[in-house]
């Protein structure tokens, strides 16, 4: 984890003015066939989208209710299931509630659970550095909004979620997940086609990627932790479930909860407390594993 201690004065190439930093952006072409799959995959369903709305501009409100309540338990997936549970431990979850969660945030494009969980690992192990792989600071605002999927020479060790191996085979089921994904709404007619599939993927991709590309890059932090921000406006997109409050998050990544202030509304965290009360979580004030990056062995 050499890297990991650089300072970014030394070594960062695009430190220079703040529209250098924050907005010039590294935005090459796939290497790999998994890169090239990616980027057509985030073609397709922005193109989708875009003609959506072109089409379908009013959907009406019982279809926009379906569009937020479907992303909504997707995000609950990622931000209770993926971040909280599987990479930091901060909960503990029934089986059950696991693997609904693992499907829904599948299901809404999040990939699956063993690469995003060692992806963020990595993240905070090597966070604003150039081992980060999603840091804007050293790729741009679209590097890390979207180029890093297809265009990173990052590998990410795959002891980095070494812990849930057992997961690995939610792999297999990548594929038919987002082809129903993007499909599924067409039997509720052509504009539910649009607006319970491209453009709810589309808002699910986009506010999980504003995590990555506007709570970070302050090049004049003091360290890697405080270089993440809050965002409040992110609040919205991220439909209030509380992963907007990302510098909490980094200064106290075992923690369970995310907004810190009683203004802070978390929502993921009033889940997790509610699943407590149903005897279907558990809160881990002090979990054992990925603080720091010296507490991750390669
Ligand atoms: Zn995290
Ligand atoms: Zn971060």
């Amino acid at each position: 984890m050499g890297s990991a201690v650089r300072t970014q004065q030394d070594t960062c190439p695009t430190v220079g003015s703040p529209f250098e930093t924050e907005f010039i952006s590294r935005f090459g072409l796939p290497h790999t066939w998994r890169g090239a799959l990616a980027f057509a995959w985030l073609l397709l369903i922005h193109l989708t989208a875009a003609l959506g709305l072109y089409l379908y501009p009013r959907p009406g409100w019982s279809l926009f209710f379906a569009f937020l309540l479907i992303a909504f338990v997707g995000g609950v997936g990622t931000t209770v299931g993926y971040h909280r549970s599987l990479t930091h431990r901060s909960v503990s979850l029934h089986p059950v509630v696991r693997w609904v969660l693992i499907f829904v945030a599948m299901l809404n494009g999040a990939g699956s659970p063993v690469n995003w969980v060692a992806t963020h690992r990595l993240h905070h192990a090597t966070a604003d550095t150039p081992d980060d792989p999603t840091s804007p600071l050293w790729g741009g605002f679209w590097w890390a909004h979207a180029g890093w999927i297809w265009d990173s020479g990052h590998s990410v060790p795959r002891n980095y979620a070494a812990d849930i191996q057992d997961l690995a085979p939610w792999e297999r089921f990548l594929a038919p997940i987002l082809v129903a994904s993007y499909l599924g709404g067409v039997a509720s007619g052509p504009a539910a086609f649009f607006w319970l599939g491209s453009l709810r993927l589309v808002l699910a991709f986009n506010a999980t990627s504003f995590v990555n590309s506007v709570c970070h890059g302050n090049p004049v932090a003091s360290s890697p932790e405080a270089g993440s921000r809050n965002v409040l406006w992110l609040a919205l997109p991220q439909l209030f479930l509380g992963e907007n409050w990302h510098q909490n998050h980094h200064l106290h990544p075992w923690s369970p909860r995310l907004g810190f202030a009683w203004w802070q509304l978390d929502i993921g965290y009033s889940i997790i407390v509610a699943l407590e009360k149903l005897r279907l979580a558990r809160r881990n004030t002090k979990p054992k594993f990925f603080q720091r990056a010296s507490e991750i062995r390669r």
